[in-house]
């Protein structure tokens, strides 16, 4: 479950339609790694248009999931994730959240849909055992929804600002 995050995100609604196969792996990673505590991350996306990947999407402002970043005060436990959100940086790319589940349940808790999901376009929950498949995406009113994979070697998209920025922050918890 989220506690409270998303009062930063931006407000507008995008559609997002696609993720990155590599984004997809780094999720699992990170909730191996964070395991049997929560993983909870930033989804992040940028316009299909802009990364040359418009041959996967319908309409070319549509937007790909590239990635996420990690709150730099985040806290979990193995039921529980919660960070404040004054750190973060404001901007149109940031949708949504994506969280792991320990208990392997794929399916947004109570919680995540009338506190977590409130806001935001698209919220994905990663389920143990994280293998390729443990995951689904969802609708801010919990209706699950269909994200396309595709391969990060075919779109023009490299991270400036790293994924793993606020990683020691992240770890020390555990
Ligand atoms: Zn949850």
């Amino acid at each position: 479950m989220i506690d409270k995050f998303l009062k930063w995100l931006t407000p507008t609604r995008y559609p997002v339609t696609a993720i990155t196969d590599s984004t997809i792996d780094l999720i699992m990673e990170t909730a191996k790694e964070t395991h049997p505590k929560e993983m909870l991350g930033i989804l992040r996306t940028e316009k299909a248009s802009k990364i040359n990947a418009e041959q996967y999407t319908e309409d070319p402002t549509d937007r790909i999931i590239v990635g996420f970043n990690i709150p730099p005060d985040l806290m979990t436990s193995s039921t529980k994730a919660v960070f404040s959100s004054k750190n973060m940086p404001i901007n149109n790319r940031n949708v949504g959240v994506v969280h792991s589940h320990p208990n392997g349940v794929i399916r947004p808790s109570n919680e995540d849909v009338n506190s977590g999901f409130s806001t935001g376009s698209i919220h994905i929950i990663a389920g143990h055992p994280y293998g390729e498949d443990d995951w689904k995406a969802f609708e801010s009113n919990g209706n699950e929804t269909a994200l396309r994979v595709i391969p990060h070697s075919q779109i023009e998209y490299n991270p400036a600002e790293k994924f793993e920025q606020y990683e020691s922050d992240f770890y020390s918890e555990s």
